[in-house]
């Protein structure tokens, strides 16, 4: 009754910009969820990246608690306590000396297209506003990170595009030395594709990338709203390839499972920015930056890091494992807590069907079951996730 309300109510009421799959979550504790029947399921979706410390992590409550009694929103006409304390705590552990507070990954990547376009202007450099992103990137929904999300089924229907991007292949650096030219402003890269299928960048791929720009000088945009906080072993992706941007976005991860989204720069790029440039009535909002304070401070004094390394390895083993055993697994991709497993078939009925048996997981690019568990998973929990794959393949 209250499912059928609930799921009639959205059908008739909300834009059907989601096909949904068919249960109602209700509640959430680490790595389980459970639906409105009380049946439970291990969480291997994560809510897409966002929930690195599981559901409801009492530190996260906690904050939220704490500060939603002390003041929800006053807006950025004043300075509030969690937002300074987020910041200092998101510059000292990064390349970046400052930040800018959103509520999205789109909206992030919108403050990065900006601040690019807007620094190379400053210096002098009146006619170079294009950026260059890669095929089946993903940067957001709204026109400038649709625009340069490199692949069509996004871009169908919302034309004209915003002029000024040009889009290569990803890994192939090759191409972006053929694309660049005096109107290049930036490369915008996210350091693993998500959306796009789980694609890691080959040896000294992103190396070779800082190395062009800095030739060019131009600037190297990361985007590390999937990937960042954590998911790959490091606090940020970066860290772990040796290479530095000169603008990061975050969000996802960032507070935990409340919006926000960050866009951190080095000084030189950021001072481009001053009062009245951009703004973001929400944007760090102290209830959220209170969720990311604890967030961030969980992620890094907890071993998390040290439990996604490990627990992520553990995770590839097995998922290679079972390739070994079934042809139609075409390959096994991945960092950390973010794998894809690509198929030789769509996996929309494999994810219907890990759902009956209670594990969520999600299919992107048609093919490519992806895994993005929150980085406090177990191995025995990533056990339970390999034995229902196991069974289900064995009658394929
Ligand atoms: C999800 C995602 C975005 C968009 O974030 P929203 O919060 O949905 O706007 C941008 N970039 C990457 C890499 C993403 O995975």
């Amino acid at each position: 009754m209250e499912k059928n309300r609930t799921m009639n109510l959205s059908d008739k009421y909300i834009a059907s910009t989601y096909s949904r799959l068919p249960i109602v979550i209700t509640k959430g504790n680490g790595c389980r969820v459970w639906d409105s029947d009380g049946k439970e399921y291990l969480d291997f979706v994560g809510g897409l990246a966002v929930c690195n410390l599981g559901h409801c992590h009492p530190n996260i409550v906690e904050a939220i608690k704490e500060q939603s009694n002390r003041l929800i929103h006053v807006s950025n006409l004043y300075y509030t306590e969690p937002q300074a304390e987020l910041a200092k705590l998101l510059i000292e552990n990064s390349f970046a000396d400052k930040v800018f507070f959103c509520n999205s990954g789109a909206e992030a990547n919108e403050a990065a297209i900006k601040l690019a376009r807007k620094y190379t202007k400053e210096k002098g450099k009146d006619d170079q506003p294009e950026i260059i992103t890669m095929t089946n990137s993903f940067h957001g929904r709204t026109m400038a990170t649709i625009t340069a999300t490199g692949q069509e089924k996004f871009h169908k229907g919302f034309e004209p595009l915003l002029p000024g991007f040009t889009y290569v292949p990803f890994n192939d650096i090759q191409a972006i030395e053929k694309a660049i030219d005096r109107k290049t402003c930036a490369i915008l890269v996210e350091p693993i594709q998500g959306e796009g299928g789980v694609n890691c960048p080959s040896d000294n791929y992103l190396k070779g990338l800082r190395k062009i720009c800095d030739n060019h000088g131009i600037l190297l945009i990361f985007d590390e709203v999937q990937v960042g906080l954590g998911r790959t072993g490091t606090l940020f992706a970066y860290e772990g390839y040796g290479v530095k941007p000169d603008i990061m976005t975050l969000a996802k991860g960032l507070a935990g499972g409340v919006p926000i989204g960050a866009m951190l720069a080095r000084k030189e790029v950021v001072e481009s920015f001053s009062p009245g440039s951009h703004a973001s009535t929400f944007g760090g909002n102290p209830v959220v930056t209170a969720s990311a304070l604890a967030t961030i401070n969980t992620i890094l004094k907890n071993g998390i890091l040290q439990n996604c390394i490990e627990v992520g390895e553990y995770f590839f083993k097995k998922l290679t494992q079972l390739k070994r055993q079934y042809p139609f697994i075409k390959e096994v991709r991945g960092k950390g807590l973010i794998i894809g497993m690509e198929l030789e078939f769509d996996g929309g009925d494999i994810v219907k069907e890990c759902m009956d048996r209670g594990v969520l997981i999600n299919c992107t690019m048609g093919k490519t079951l992806r895994f993005l568990p929150p980085l406090i998973v177990t191995k025995g929990e990533v056990d339970k996730v390999i034995r229902v794959l196991d069974d289900m393949f064995s009658g394929i």
